[in-house]
């Protein structure tokens, strides 16, 4: 099957980082206690008015922005009119006929170009949760500000649909307008293939961007090897599985108005210039900038540039040394550090690292005392430049001292230095290793090895 026969587009729900709701002054953090961060806005009392969190329209005006979209000049906001227990007004504030902007791509690695359809702000509804014999219902949910973004549907594989995901993650880190941590990512997917007449058929419930490439891939499959008909489908991660859950509804069903209660909203061109300064550099511009200007290696440069503290923590970093080493270090070994010890960017000290990057640079230590001094770094705070004179970690500049353990190698092995002479070059790295360690990481590898073969 070749890619342009599946047809994949995708909604995708993102929780604004905003300390209140969406139409009240309810927090969106702190106790969990279900139905305590609640007010009559939010739990939908009848003569109840929402008042718009202006926060909202910056951070979706702030996406567009960055996707190159075109924002709508006034936006209107309208009632997606359903009956549901996670919906106590009976309908749900969205943005329908006006959104705050529409068209915009992002592009992925390989340079194809995918097409943003539309961007809205709507509110989230309550959570259910079901039992055996009952179902709860938590109206802390209930008002949480959301961002839909709805893409063309123009991705031709899982693959692709992941990678829009997960740049899209990248970028609304960049925004600040996504908290990873605490914050749900949400998409719905539609999928279909040639074979069965492009039948569209609706994925929901698909959480974060490493479960879209497993649901599409498995929805891929079914469709190949069963009947489809037009119909809405949840996927359960657990069982991971698509399974039935409606016949199509068209959107009409919905019975969108506008929302009576909030007023148009006139976005100033002053404002967008206003915004537009608080759009930063997008993290695809610096990985290519870096390339460019500093002769780094391209996946170092992007998976350097894929997260903003360390973005920054590089730029800071080679305003003092060579670019080169630094973005092999931080890719190779801070990323590694901070991936054994659970630990983030910001837990390290940049001033620390400094200090570390120039020992390295002076040649001071050797690789292998400067990755011992990051992975303790990960784990404490202390002066990298203080420890090494105290505990006289320096490189070692004693060619006789290097010879002689050379030559206690030598001696204790006489099997490595055999198996050397009848050509086994593994033997060479065998005896290197063994001097290394007697030289507890502090000496030169190339005058470990130029001493050992001269010996030899
Ligand atoms: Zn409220």
């Amino acid at each position: 099957m070749s890619p342009s026969e599946v047809i994949i587009g995708l909604e995708v729900h993102i929780q604004l980082k905003l300390n209140s709701k969406l139409f009240c002054s309810c927090s969106t953090v702190g106790e969990e206690e279900p139905n305590t961060r609640v007010c009559p806005i939010c739990l939908g009392h009848p003569g109840t008015k929402p008042l718009l969190n202006k926060k909202a329209v910056d951070a979706a005006v702030r996406l567009g922005l960055a996707l190159g979209s075109t924002i709508n000049k006034k936006i209107n906001f309208s009632r997606k009119q359903y009956f549901y227990p996670d919906l106590a007004k009976n309908y749900q504030i969205t943005q329908y006929e006006i959104p705050v902007a529409i068209s915009g791509s992002i592009v992925l690695s390989s340079g194809k170009i995918i097409d943003v359809a539309r961007i809205h702000i709507e509110e989230d509804p309550a959570a259910l949760t079901h039992t055996d014999s009952t179902s709860l219902i938590d109206y802390n949910r209930s008002g949480i500000p959301l961002i839909e973004l709805v893409t063309k549907p123009v991705m031709n594989s899982p693959d692709e649909a992941r990678e829009f995901l997960n740049t899209l993650l990248t970028i609304i880190g960049y925004l600040d307008i996504f908290d990873q941590n605490t914050g749900i990512m949400k998409a719905d997917a539609n999928i279909s293939i040639a074979e069965k007449g492009f039948t569209r058929v609706e994925i929901k419930n698909i959480l974060g961007f490493k479960e879209i490439e497993r649901a599409l891939s498995y929805e891929l499959a079914r469709q190949k090897a069963h009947p489809v008909v037009r119909e809405t489908r949840s996927w359960d991660a657990v069982a991971g599985q698509t399974y039935s859950m409606r016949a199509k509804e068209q959107e009409e069903d919905y019975g969108y108005i506008f929302e009576p209660d909030i007023p148009p909203i006139n976005i100033s061109a002053e404002y967008l210039e206003e915004l537009k300064k608080t759009v930063p550099e997008l993290p695809s511009t610096k990985s290519e900038r870096w390339v460019k200007e500093h002769k780094i290696d391209a996946a170092d440069s992007k998976i350097i540039a894929s997260e903003l503290q360390l973005a920054l923590l590089f730029e800071q970093l080679i305003q003092h040394h060579n670019p080169v080493l630094i973005a092999k270090w931080l890719r190779r070994e801070l990323l590694r550090v901070l991936n054994l010890s659970g630990k983030t960017v910001a837990d390290i000290k940049p001033d620390r690292l400094h200090e570390l990057f120039a020992l390295l640079e002076s040649k001071t230590v050797t690789d292998k005392i400067g990755q011992k001094l990051i992975e303790e770094l990960a784990k404490s705070d202390f002066s990298p430049r203080q420890r090494v004179e105290e505990q006289k970690l320096g490189v070692i500049s004693d060619g006789e001292f290097i010879a002689k353990l050379c030559k206690d190698a030598i001696a204790q092995n006489p099997k490595a230095v055999s198996d050397y002479k009848a050509g086994e070059e593994k033997a060479l790295h065998f005896l290197f290793g063994k001097v290394m360690a007697s030289a507890k990481g502090k000496a030169k590898p190339d005058v470990i090895k130029q001493i050992l073969k001269e010996l030899l």
